[in-house]
């Protein structure tokens, strides 16, 4: 049988409670493999034989009590920090009391039902064993790396390790400029103070908040310290770390750290996901997902002036005879329409261009590096794609006007979209569904 990912130890002097726990823990867990037994000495028996994530026990068994269990758990060496869960009755008093220091990790009431035991279970194992992460790990010792990567792993971390800082910059330079999606970059780098190279960990830090300008949210540092006297850790936190912690490490100490690090740059990176929606939001059409009118006034200027862009022209696009459109399909249809539009626009633009929806049914555009001749070119091609389209089953044609600041670098937004304004009055006038520059 294959090794499922982790394993619970139940202990429970009640068969029918250990039948029951087992079937609802499988059904809640299928990646989990429940062993149970009824007695204390049977449980130090499986302890000694493999390993577990977790034991949970009631706190009367048959031989012995759920305490002594635990103070075993303690004690030994494979287990000694595995969690240790005791279901009883009632907060007795003495477990209150003795508890903790016998090691108890947690308790669970048991009046409470054997699904609420199965959903605390797993809320504990995920809070527990749920480490999502990628680690860039400096660490110039490889014993001692070997030793903390082993840690790291077990609880499902993606680690990195290099033996030296400018290797490290190497990678973080990599991951700032061609990481491809964000989630195959580092979330937090794990750095010994002293390195072997040229570098030490505290140059790494500096060159990690002052170089790469990563605030301590968005690329949280742990730094590993021998036992130093209060002013390295102080020059530690002065170098930009979150957080420190002495070697040799404690497992539990160390996960602990590295979760609350995960933590900060997991809330960091969801709250620069909403701002970037939210900015998204607010300068989108939500009808056409073009760029709004908004957008244009904002940036439009800037747009056009900057010089790499030059010559800048602009498209002006208005459907013909939409009003028609509403009043013999109704509304509906014409909001379909014009979502279509939008797609296809900026489907078939020009790279860069902006694409802006500047009235009810008229679009406006601004391609960079793009001369009135070419302009006409890409807009005759977009007029044919359009009366091709027939979105919703309905045949539209479009009329446009261009214009383009080639000879005069100094038109502003307003003349230049005036410009544009008139041409595209002229195709109108001129029997629509044609270019006009
Ligand atoms: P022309 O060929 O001269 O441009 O004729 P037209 O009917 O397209 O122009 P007109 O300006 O008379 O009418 C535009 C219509 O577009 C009127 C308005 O109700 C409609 N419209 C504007 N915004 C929306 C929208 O968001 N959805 C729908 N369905 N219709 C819209
Ligand atoms: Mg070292
Ligand atoms: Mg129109
Ligand atoms: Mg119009």
């Amino acid at each position: 049988m294959s090794r499922k990912l982790n394993r619970i130890l139940v202990v429970d002097g009640s068969e029918v409670a250990r039948t029951i726990i087992v079937r609802i823990l499988n059904e809640e867990m299928p990646e989990t493999e429940i062993i149970t037994c009824g007695t204390v000495e049977k449980a130090c028996e499986w302890l000694e034989q493999s390993h577990f994530e977790l034991v949970t026990t009631a706190l009367m068994l048959r031989d012995k009590d759920g305490l002594e269990l635990c103070r075993y758990v303690r004690a030994s060496r494979n287990h000694h920090y595995t969690p240790t869960i005791v279901v009883s009755g009632d907060a007795d008093t003495r477990l209150l009391r003795e508890g903790f220091a016998a090691g108890v990790t947690d308790y669970f009431d048991k009046s409470l039902g054997y699904r609420a035991f199965a959903e605390f279970i797993k809320d504990f194992m995920q809070r527990k064993f749920g480490l999502v992460g990628r680690i860039l790990y400096v660490e110039d010792s490889l014993t001692t790396a070997k030793l903390h990567m082993r840690m790291m792993e077990k609880h499902g971390l993606q680690v990195t390790h290099t033996t030296h800082a400018e290797e490290a910059l190497q990678l973080l330079h990599n991951n700032d400029t061609c990481a491809p999606v964000a989630s195959e970059s580092f979330d937090i780098v794990v750095t010994d103070f002293f390195l072997q190279g040229k570098l030490t960990g505290g140059d790494l830090l500096h060159a990690i908040r002052a170089k790469f300008h990563y605030s301590q949210q968005e690329m949280p540092v742990l730094v590993l310290t021998g036992s130093e006297p209060g002013e390295k850790q102080v020059e530690v936190f002065h170098a930009g770390a979150n957080d420190f912690v002495s070697k040799p490490v404690l497992e539990e100490v160390f996960m602990a750290r590295i979760r609350s690090l995960l933590l900060i740059k997991q809330q960091f990176t969801a709250l620069k996901r909403q701002t970037e929606a939210m900015h998204r939001q607010a300068i989108t059409d939500t009808l056409t997902r073009v760029y709004n009118r908004r957008y244009l006034l904002d940036h439009g200027e800037h747009f056009i002036a900057s010089r790499e862009n030059h010559p800048v022209s602009a498209i002006l696009l208005d459907i013909d005879h939409f009003k028609k459109i509403n009043d013999n399909l109704g509304h509906i249809v014409g909001d379909r329409v014009l979502e279509a539009l939008g797609a296809l626009l900026l489907e078939r633009v020009p790279e860069h261009a902006m694409v802006v929806r500047f009235g009810g049914e008229e679009f406006a555009m601004l391609v960079p590096r793009c001369t009135i001749d070419e302009a006409e070119i890409c807009a005759d091609r977009l007029r044919l794609d359009i009366e091709a389209l027939t979105p919703a089953s309905v045949s539209i044609t479009v009329s446009m006007g261009l214009a383009s600041n080639q000879h005069n670098p100094e038109l502003n937004l307003t003349q230049l979209i005036n410009h544009a304004d008139k041409a595209l009055y002229a195709a109108k006038a001129q029997g629509r569904n044609q270019v006009c520059a």
